[in-house]
């Protein structure tokens, strides 16, 4: 039996988790389920599953979770440091599907375990990239991705030498705002912004989506798993959401992943690797698909992606300020204290500020000097913001 752990387990990613290892019971020893506030989804997976413990991230919902799950063998704890202890138990597999900068220390704890970290969490190699790779290498664990786009590229990447590749093409929806006149962007609501063409995914990365805020992150994510330099990376817009990513080689031959967009696919092979089993996902009929098309992304469209590329210039701990600054600016968009495009405005002042900073950016990159960075850039936002209410 293999041991899992799913971090982030009430999530889209998580369902997505939950409903595979479900399907096949008798393979796992299910050990650590992880969730917010919803705990009567997390209680009820707990119980389905028989985990060996269920872990809110927040005290104030012990008490409800610990009623859910009355009459059963699940421990039921709260709070942070529960959630690192809850990942210190020994796993053979792990999913990191926490979303924003919170998911980055349970996966590295998890990697110190030398469990096999199923990375849905593109924000721990954003933050922490050189970090969890040498966490990784030292404690001999593999790091598999799950985002669909990096998901394709290590699977068009089997049996090859990373030295054959030329570029990696990273496909992207567009999201919701990809055939809106650019004049009106600046009036997007939350609730048109969460609306996504294809996918259906957390609210946080519909919106960063819209936004290509998402595609930015996954250039970095790109550079950091596959050690690729940054003019190697391409963004190419794929409305139709099929091809997740392509990786082209020196003999100038196009290997692309194609499939339906369900996040299944992504995280079935992590699970399963180095094999491919069955998994209940569609199969593509590609004569009544009929169209795949794409197009270059428009800069003025998407700003995040030109500040990705400042990210991947700058190195060291930029990543880290880059995506503190996107969670901040993005819970503001939410809660409808600015709007849509002041999002990758307050990023690109919070990165000129960070460089300003003698010493930031280039501090060595220990998880001490990550979580300073995070929070010196997230007070950063929030001031920046709060001047220009003033
Ligand atoms: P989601 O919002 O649906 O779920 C997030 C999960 O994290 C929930 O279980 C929530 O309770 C938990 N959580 C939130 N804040 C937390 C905190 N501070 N501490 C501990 N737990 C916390 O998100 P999602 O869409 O499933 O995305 C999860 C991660 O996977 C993100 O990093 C996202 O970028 C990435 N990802 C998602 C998709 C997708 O299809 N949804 C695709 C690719 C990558
Ligand atoms: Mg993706």
């Amino acid at each position: 039996m293999r041991r899992v752990s799913i971090f982030g387990a009430t999530g889209s990613i998580g369902q997505n988790t939950v409903d595979l290892i479900a399907r096949d019971p008798s393979a796992y020893e299910v050990v650590a389920l992880t969730g917010g506030h919803n705990v009567t989804q997390l209680a009820a997976d707990a119980r389905r599953l028989r985990a060996q413990v269920a872990v809110t991230a927040y005290p104030e919902t012990l008490q409800p979770l610990r009623a859910a799950l009355q009459g059963s063998d699940v421990e039921a704890v709260a709070g942070p440091q529960a959630l690192l202890e809850a990942a210190a138990r020994p796993a053979d597999w792990v999913m990191s599907a926490i979303v924003g900068a919170a998911g980055l220390e349970p996966g590295l704890v998890a990697l110190e375990q030398g469990a096999t970290l199923a990375l849905a969490n593109k924000e721990t190699l954003v933050c922490a990239g050189a970090l969890v790779l040498e966490t990784a290498r030292r404690h001999d664990a593999h790091l598999l991705p799950v985002d669909s786009e990096h998901s394709a590229i290590f699977q068009a990447l089997v049996g090859e030498d990373i030295s054959a590749v030329e570029r990696i093409i990273l496909t992207a929806s567009g999201g919701a705002f990809r055939d809106w006149p650019l004049e009106r962007l600046a009036q997007a609501t939350p609730a048109q912004a969460s609306q996504h063409p294809n996918w259906a995914m957390g609210q946080r990365i519909t919106i960063d989506s819209a936004s290509m805020f998402n595609k930015a992150l996954e250039l970095i994510e790109t550079r950091e798993y596959f050690g690729v330099s940054p003019d190697q990376i391409e963004v190419l817009v794929h409305p139709e959401s099929l091809v997740h990513s392509l990786v082209g080689f020196n003999d100038g031959a196009l290997m692309a992943h194609v499939g339906a967009p369900d996040m299944r696919h992504a995280i079935g092979y992590a699970l399963h690797w180095p094999d491919r089993r069955n998994l209940p996902v569609e199969r593509l009929d590609l004569a009544r698909v009929a169209q795949l098309s794409f197009r270059a992304p428009e800069e003025a469209r998407y700003p995040a992606l030109s500040l990705a590329r400042q990210v991947m210039e700058r190195g060291g701990l930029a990543g880290a300020v880059f995506n503190a600054a996107k969670e901040i600016a993005l819970d503001a968009f939410i809660a409808g204290q600015i709007g849509f495009l002041d999002m990758s405005s307050v990023v690109e002042e919070a990165l000129d500020w960070a460089d300003a900073c003698p010493g930031l950016i280039d501090a060595a990159m220990t998880l001490d000097n990550v979580r300073k960075t995070d929070h010196l850039a997230r007070q950063h936002a929030w001031d920046l913001m709060a001047k220009r209410a003033g």
